[in-house]
């Protein structure tokens, strides 16, 4: 599983650092990002949830 968030898209609304703490964070200015060496996903099932809640989409999962 590979875990990329668009900056471009990004909004900052913060759900993905809610919603799996353990693979997301947030920036200081409030836009989401991927903790350094989570880009795996850390094997926790949240991170696939949290790319559905992000509410415009920019988190994206690769699982090849
Ligand atoms: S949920 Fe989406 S819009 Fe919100 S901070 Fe995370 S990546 Fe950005």
């Amino acid at each position: 599983m590979r875990i990329a968030i668009d900056q471009d898209v990004c909004i900052g609304s913060g759900q993905c650092a809610l919603t799996a703490p353990r693979v997301f964070t947030q920036d200081d200015d409030g836009f989401g990002q991927v903790l350094p060496g989570r880009e795996d996903g850390a094997g926790d099932p949240l991170a696939r949830e949290a790319a559905r809640a992000c509410p415009v989409r920019a988190i994206t999962v690769d699982d090849a």
